[in-house]
C-alpha cells in the first residue's frame, strides 16, 4: 500500500493549528494523513523530506504566520518541492473585501484560495474549500478507474490525438506505451499488434484497432447520428457559446441538438484556469467549465451528436438542412453557429512535421505533466501563451517564451505579465522568432532568430506551444452567410449599409442582432464578426441567440 498523500497544515499558533487540525482529520482522515507543523519546525524542511520521501502533497494549509515567514510567503515556496500541491491560506474572518495583499497573491499565482479558519463544527463553508481543492489536486495526482486503456507508441501524433481527445472529454483512461512491459502484455492479452496501434481496450474488454474518433465515441455508448425528425434549433459547436445556446435553447422547451467532432468546451476548454469568469473569484478550469455547462444541458435535454463536423448548410423554405461529415443530416428550424476559432499554425514544414509529437497548438493542459524537468518553448505574446508559460512551469524544468515584440505588455494582460516575471523558471525572450526545428521521431530542437541582430541559434527543446492566433471555423458555410475578410460570420446591423439591410438580406425586416445573412442562422461567440473573444461573450451570446430564436420562430 503506497502512503497516503500528505495534507499538511502549518501554523505558529498551537491553539488554531490544532482547531484546523483536528477538523482536517475528522473529515479526512481516512484518506489522507494529516500534518500539523508549527514553529518548532523547520516547513521549508518539512517539505523537502516529504519530496526525499516521495510523498504526495495535496494542499498546504499556512496561518498567517509560520517561523519566520509569512503565511503568503510560505505558499509561494511549496511548489518548489511539491509542484502541483494546492496552497489555501487560513485568515481570521473579517466581513468585508479581503485585504489588498491576499488578492495580489492570488493574482500572482502564489496562493490558490483563502478561506476563514473554521469557525463551528462542523463547518461546511471551510469544508468545501478544501474539498474543492483536494478534487482539483486529485484529478492529475491520483489514480483513476480506466474506463479505457490505450497501447500507442509514445511519440505517435494519433496516439496524442486519442490522449488529448479522451482528457479534454474528461474520460478517464490509462496510456501504456507499446514498447513497455505492461503495454506489450495488454497488446498480447488483447490478441492485438503493433501493426494496428494505437489499441484501445475498454473496461468490458472489448479492442479497438486504429479506432477513428466516431469509433470510439459509438464504443462509449455516445449518440454519433442526429435523430430524423426536425428540430427547433441545431446548435453547432459544443464550446462556451454552444453550450450556453444548448442549455437556454433546451430548458426553453425547444428541441435542441449539439454537433460536436472534438471535445467539449471548445478553446476554453483547452484553459488550465479561467480566472475572469463570473460566480468563480478563484477561477475555473476550463475543463470543469465545460463538464458543468454539459451536464446543465443535457440534465434539460439537450441532444449531442459527437464525432463528426458539419460541412454545409442550406435551407429549404422554413426549414435549416445542416449537413454532416459522414452523410447525416440534420434538420431544424432555426441554427446557431458556434464553431469558434482554430489557431493560426507556423507553417514551417519541418516543425508541421512535428505536429504532436513535440509541437503542440493551444495550451494542450493533457501534455503539461509530460513536461517534468524538460526546457519547453511557448511561442506567443498574447494571454494565452501566458497562461500556458505558467501552467507548464509547474512542471517543466524551464518555459522559454519566445515574443516577437519587444514588450510583453503591449499584448497581455498585467496581471499575466506581472505572474510571469514572478515565477522563477519562465524566462521571456524579445524579438525571438521561431524559424526551424529538428527530430526525427519528435521535437529534439528548435532554431530561433534574434530579429534585431539577426544572430541564428539552435536550442534544444522538448516541447514547442504555438499560441499565435487562430482562425474562424467557418470554411464549411455557404456563401449566403456573408463573412469578414477574415472569415468571421457578418451579423444584425452589419449586415445593413446606410440604414437599410443589403441588397441580397431576403426580408423585409431587418437582421436581427446576431442574425447571418441566412435568415434563421444565428452566429455566437469568437465566430462572429466583432464579437469579445472571451468566455463570457460567448456564453452572453449563445443565450441571447435563444432569446432571438423565439422571435423568429414566432415570426416576430
Ligand atoms: C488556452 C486558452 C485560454 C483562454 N483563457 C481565457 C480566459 O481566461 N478567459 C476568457 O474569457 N477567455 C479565455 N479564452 C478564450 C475563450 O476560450 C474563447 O473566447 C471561447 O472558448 C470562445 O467560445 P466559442 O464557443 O465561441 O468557440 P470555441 O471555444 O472555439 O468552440 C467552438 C467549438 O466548435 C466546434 N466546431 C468547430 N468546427 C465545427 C464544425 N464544422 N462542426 C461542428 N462543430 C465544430 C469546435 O470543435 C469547438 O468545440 C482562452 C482561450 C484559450 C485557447
Amino acid at each position: 500500500m503506497p502512503d497516503a498523500p500528505v495534507l499538511l497544515i502549518v501554523d505558529d499558533d498551537p491553539q488554531a493549528r490544532g482547531v484546523v487540525e483536528g477538523e482536517l482529520r475528522k473529515r479526512y482522515g481516512a484518506d489522507y494523513q494529516v500534518i500539523g507543523a508549527g514553529s518548532g519546525d523547520d516547513p521549508l524542511r518539512l517539505l523537502g523530506r516529504l519530496r526525499d520521501d516521495r510523498r504526495l502533497v495535496s494542499v498546504v494549509l499556512a496561518g498567517d504566520s509560520v517561523s519566520q515567514l509569512t503565511g503568503t510567503q510560505l505558499l509561494a515556496r511549496v511548489r518548489e518541492f511539491h509542484g502541483t500541491a494546492k496552497r489555501l491560506l487560513l485568515v481570521d474572518w473579517e466581513f468585508g473585501p479581503p485585504p489588498e495583499p491576499i488578492l495580489q497573491a492570488i493574482a500572482l499565482g502564489r496562493i490558490d484560495a483563502y478561506a476563514g479558519r473554521p469557525m463551528m463544527m462542523p463547518d461546511e463553508g471551510f469544508h468545501l474549500t478544501v474539498t474543492e481543492l483536494l478534487e482539483e489536486w486529485a484529478k492529475s495526482n491520483l489514480p483513476r478507474p480506466e474506463v479505457m486503456r490505450v497501447v500507442g507508441e509514445e511519440w505517435s501524433a494519433r496516439s496524442h490525438e486519442i490522449r488529448d481527445l479522451l482528457s479534454r472529454n474528461v474520460l478517464p483512461f490509462g496510456f501504456y506505451p507499446a514498447a513497455a512491459g505492461p503495454g506489450k502484455a495488454l497488446l498480447e492479452q488483447a490478441g492485438a499488434t503493433a501493426a494496428t496501434l494505437p489499441v484501445i481496450i475498454m473496461f468490458d474488454g472489448r479492442v479497438l484497432e486504429n479506432p477513428s474518433n466516431i469509433q470510439i465515441a459509438e464504443a462509449l455508448g455516445m449518440q454519433t447520428s442526429p435523430g430524423t425528425g426536425l428540430y427547433d434549433v441545431a446548435v453547432i459547436g459544443a464550446g462556451p457559446a454552444g453550450l450556453a445556446a444548448a442549455v437556454y435553447g433546451a430548458s426553453e422547451g425547444l428541441s435542441t441538438v449539439v454537433l460536436e467532432p472534438q471535445a467539449i468546451g471548445g478553446q476554453a476548454g483547452t484553459s488550465s484556469h479561467i480566472r475572469n469568469y463570473l460566480g468563480f473569484p478563484t477561477g475555473v478550469s476550463g475543463e470543469d467549465l465545460a463538464v458543468r455547462a454539459y451536464t446543465q444541458a443535457w440534465n434539460f435535454g439537450a441532444e449531442y451528436v459527437y464525432g463528426n463536423p458539419a460541412t454545409g448548410l442550406r435551407a429549404e423554405g422554413p426549414e435549416r438542412v445542416v449537413t454532416v461529415a459522414g452523410g447525416d443530416e440534420v434538420r431544424s428550424r432555426a441554427v446557431i453557429i458556434a464553431t469558434g476559432m482554430s489557431y493560426r499554425r507556423l507553417g514551417i514544414p519541418s516543425l508541421e512535421a512535428l505536429t504532436g509529437v513535440g509541437v503542440f497548438y493551444g495550451a494542450a493542459t493533457s501534455e503539461a505533466k509530460a513536461m517534468k524537468d524538460k526546457q519547453v518553448f511557448v511561442v506567443g505574446g498574447a494571454n494565452s501563451a501566458g497562461q500556458a508559460a505558467i501552467h507548464l512551469a509547474r512542471y517543466a524544468a524551464k518555459v522559454m517564451v519566445l515574443v516577437r515584440g519587444q514588450s510583453l505588455a503591449q499584448s497581455m494582460s498585467e496581471y499575466l505579465v506581472k505572474e510571469i516575471t514572478s515565477t522563477p523558471n519562465i524566462a521571456v525572450r524579445h524579438n525571438a522568432v521561431v524559424t526551424g526545428g529538428t527530430g526525427t521521431c519528435f521535437l529534439e530542437s528548435l532554431t530561433i532568430r534574434d530579429q534585431v541582430s539577426g544572430v541564428i541559434e539552435t536550442v534544444p527543446a522538448a516541447a514547442l506551444f504555438v499560441l499565435i492566433g487562430a482562425e474562424p471555423r467557418t470554411q464549411w458555410l455557404p456563401d449566403d452567410i456573408k463573412r469578414d475578410r477574415w472569415g468571421f460570420v457578418v451579423t444584425g446591423t452589419d449586415l445593413m449599409a446606410g440604414g437599410h439591410p443589403s441588397e441580397s438580406w431576403p426580408l423585409r425586416r431587418p437582421p436581427m442582432f446576431l442574425e447571418s445573412r441566412l435568415p434563421g442562422v444565428f452566429a455566437v461567440g469568437d465566430v462572429r464578426c466583432g464579437s469579445v473573444k472571451r468566455v463570457a461573450s460567448a456564453v452572453g451570446e449563445g443565450s441571447v441567440a435563444i432569446r432571438l430564436i423565439h422571435d423568429y420562430l414566432r415570426g416576430d
